[in-house]
């Protein structure tokens, strides 16, 4: 009896200690799964966070691979940059010689850089040398690529302006200095009659000049004014009446005849004086870029909440490479021609910012050696 109580003891440590330790063991495993977790949650976390933002992020390793990029970098470089060289996905030399210098001294860098493929890129490469490494690494380097391509561009539009303005100033400024050297000390100071085509001449380039100014203050009015839409009823045929009238002087001169078939009250949202001077520039291009004995016609299509005005000449046309960038500052089809006209190169320009201020939509149709249409859409005020 002792014997069997003696073995059944026995037998019930073994089972309790066997039982202890299964729990234990349990125990263990479910610590380590959590810690699993939590890992990938972290990773989740701030992947997330980094997806978020616009600039280019990727993170390279001791061997200078890339072991994360985030949804920006993948969309610029694609996704098989993870796992490659970084020199594989940019190569330009300064952004090299900025990544040894992080990789020897340990110090965060900052670098403008340019990369040409998939597409060019001008940027600025923020390096950060992070102690604690990403994915169990020693350390890591992480790269954040500040794209600077679009300020670039807004830089250098900003710098050929500047330089154009100062060419179109200069050239009639020249012509107005040698008119003064030739009357004062040279060839035609003691000649009556050439004395006078010099003063001509240097009172032309004065206008150009004055003109020039005037259209350039203007263009930059309309620039900041452009977000503010005008809300007056105004009557489009009283704005080309006006337009017609304040042009007929110039038209007969040429002996062009402009036929106005806009007789009907049409009422549009806008600025008189904005609408004017749209017209304005539309009309006069059309006598002056047209041979005499030609017509110039304006006619008006109405829809049920905008109306379109057409201006259409006989004129010597626009070529089709060159439609889309009349409206750009300073461009002319016939630079030397539209100089001598007294042209700035900006009435379109302008014509294009006071549309777009009036929520309207302009477009131009032209061919070569047969005339232009210039179609100008307004909203309706019902
Ligand atoms: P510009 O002061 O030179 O007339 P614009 O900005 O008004 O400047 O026009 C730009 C260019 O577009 C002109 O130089 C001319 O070459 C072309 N252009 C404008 N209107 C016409 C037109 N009706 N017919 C032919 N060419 C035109």
């Amino acid at each position: 009896m002792e014997i069997i109580f003696f073995i059944a003891g026995v037998i019930t440590s073994i089972v309790l200690t066997l039982l202890f330790l299964k729990k234990n063991n349990q125990s263990k495993k479910t610590f380590l799964d959590n810690e699993v977790n939590n890992d990938k949650n972290k990773y989740v976390t701030w992947s997330n966070a980094l997806n978020l933002i616009k600039d280019q992020i990727i993170i390279l390793n001791k061997n200078k691979v890339v072991i994360y990029a985030n949804t920006a970098a993948l969309t610029r470089f694609g996704n098989s940059i993870v796992s490659t060289h970084y020199a594989s996905i940019i190569r330009d030399s300064n952004f090299v010689k900025a990544i040894n210098n992080i990789y020897n001294n340990k110090k965060n860098i900052s670098v403008n850089s340019e990369i040409s493929l998939p597409t060019y890129q001008f940027f600025k490469a923020n390096i950060y040398y992070i102690e604690q490494g990403f994915f169990d690494e020693n350390f890591s380097i992480m790269v954040v690529l500040q794209d600077l391509t679009e300020l670039l561009k807004i830089e250098k539009l900003k710098s050929d302006f500047v330089a154009n303005v100062s060419h179109e100033l200069r050239t009639p400024l020249q012509s107005i200095k040698l008119g003064f050297e030739t009357i004062s000390s040279g060839p035609a100071k003691d000649d009556k009659e050439a004395k006078k085509k010099f003063i001509d001449i240097m009172l032309n380039e004065t206008n150009r000049m004055d003109q020039l100014i005037t259209d350039l203050l203007t263009l930059s009015k309309i620039e900041q004014e452009e977000h503010k839409r005008p809300g007056d009823k105004i009557n489009i045929r009283d704005v080309l009446n006006s337009v017609s009238s304040n042009l007929q002087t110039l038209s007969e001169n040429k002996k062009i005849n402009i036929l106005n078939h806009v007789t009907e009250n049409c009422f549009v949202i806008g600025d008189y004086n904005k609408l004017v001077e749209i017209f304005y520039n539309i009309v006069q291009n059309a006598i002056k870029y047209s041979n005499s004995n030609t017509q110039i016609n304006i006619t008006q299509f109405k829809n049920t909440d905008n109306v379109t005005i057409k201006v259409k000449d006989e004129g010597y046309g626009i070529p089709k490479t060159s439609i889309p960038r009349v409206t750009e500052r300073f461009f002319r089809v016939d630079p030397e021609h539209s100089k001598k006209i007294g042209g700035t190169g900006l009435g379109l320009a302008i014509v294009k910012h006071l549309i777009n201020q009036h929520r309207g939509e302009f477009h131009i149709e032209s061919e070569i050696g047969k005339g232009s249409e210039f179609f100008v859409k307004l909203p309706l005020h019902n």
